[in-house]
């Protein structure tokens, strides 16, 4: 396999780009201060839009695994869509006024520079999360104990600090909002694009989940030629231990909806078009033809701005407990049955 080392990630110059650009219309701040060769390395997260009460907040996260550039990519490039629009278009002035935005695009910036999956130990942040899986997890790619060197390493047992930088941050939103919907973008194999909700370490059905069956359906009846996603519980796909989103499921003590959805991109779909990529390692989870690319930078902008928009409208907010009711009946049909 190919060692990769990267004085520089296209990834982090762009979001430095970003901030240096556009300062005034953001809110950034460093969750966790990393280093890398002596060099200072940020966690760096952005907010735009309402901070003064309690509102729908919308959270896009990328660069989990640092081999995974295009789910970073995919975030960067929604935020900088929406840079470019905030000083003419009066609709999303105006849904800024009401919610709030954040952004954590790159949460493992050391698995960038360094070319790996992991971060500076080596350590698979989506396994890392003080969480064990109940019954059988999927063997190596569940998490394992056994190597550093070896993939889906879950560390010795503490949480890293990208871990719990992003663990606390997110812990943070979830005081400050009436809903909170989170986005975390990655690639994988396989040949779709699915939509991952809780639980990944058990098979119980995700208390929320009348809530995602009540997005699933606005957003097939507004966008029906974008169903393209295969939308389920993790677990229905692969069983593991430490994710950071069935950590803060579990420890949530507040009553506001929180609704993370994992994008995992079907990077296979790439592949079967551009078999040269079986060549580079990196090619495994990254689209490299300029158009392939800029499909795959476009294909998520709806439904990246449809996360927005229901939160706008406040669509969980609204919802009565009689509806949620009868909402998580017809997911529990649907994905338990
Ligand atoms: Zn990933």
């Amino acid at each position: 396999m190919a060692k990769f080392s990267f004085e520089h990630a296209f990834e982090l110059d762009t979001l430095k780009r970003l901030v240096a650009q556009h300062q005034d219309r953001f809110r950034h701040q460093s969750l966790v201060d990393l280093s890398y060769r002596g060099e200072p390395l940020a966690v760096t997260a952005i907010e735009l839009g309402q901070q003064d009460k309690p509102c729908p907040t919308v959270l896009f996260v990328g660069g989990v695994h640092g081999v995974e550039r295009i789910g970073a990519q995919v975030v960067l490039a929604f935020l900088s869509s929406l840079l470019n629009r905030l000083p003419w278009d009066t609709h999303l002035q105006a849904l800024l006024k009401e919610i709030r935005l954040a952004f954590v695009p790159v949460v493992n910036p050391l698995g960038f520079l360094r070319g790996s999956r992991g971060n500076g130990n080596n350590v698979d942040l989506m396994r890392n999360a003080p969480i064990e899986a109940s019954g059988k997890v999927t063997f190596m790619l569940g998490g394992q104990r056994l190597s550093p060197k070896l993939p889906w390493y879950r560390g010795s047992g503490e949480m890293e600090a990208e871990t719990s930088a992003l663990i606390q941050y997110v812990k943070g939103l979830q005081l400050e909002s009436t809903s909170l919907l989170c986005l975390d973008a990655h690639s994988g194999f396989g040949l779709n694009d699915h939509i991952w909700f809780p639980y990944a370490h058990s098979d119980k059905p995700f208390e929320g989940m009348g809530y995602i069956y009540h997005l699933k359906r606005l957003f097939e009846a507004a966008y029906p030629h974008h169903g393209h996603y295969r939308l389920g519980p993790q677990s229905h796909f692969y069983r593991t231990h430490g994710d950071i989103w069935d950590y803060l499921v579990v420890n949530n003590t507040g009553t506001a909806p929180f609704i993370p959805l994992t994008l995992e991109m079907g990077s296979w779909a790439w592949l079967r078009k551009n078999p040269r990529q079986v060549l580079s390692f990196s090619g495994y989870f990254n689209p490299q033809k300029p158009h392939r690319h800029h499909r795959i930078l476009r294909r998520h902008f709806i439904l990246m701005q449809f996360l927005m928009d229901s939160a706008y409208g406040r669509v969980l907010e609204q919802v009565s407990p009689a509806q949620l009711g009868l909402l998580t009946h017809d997911a529990h049909r649907y994905w338990v049955k």
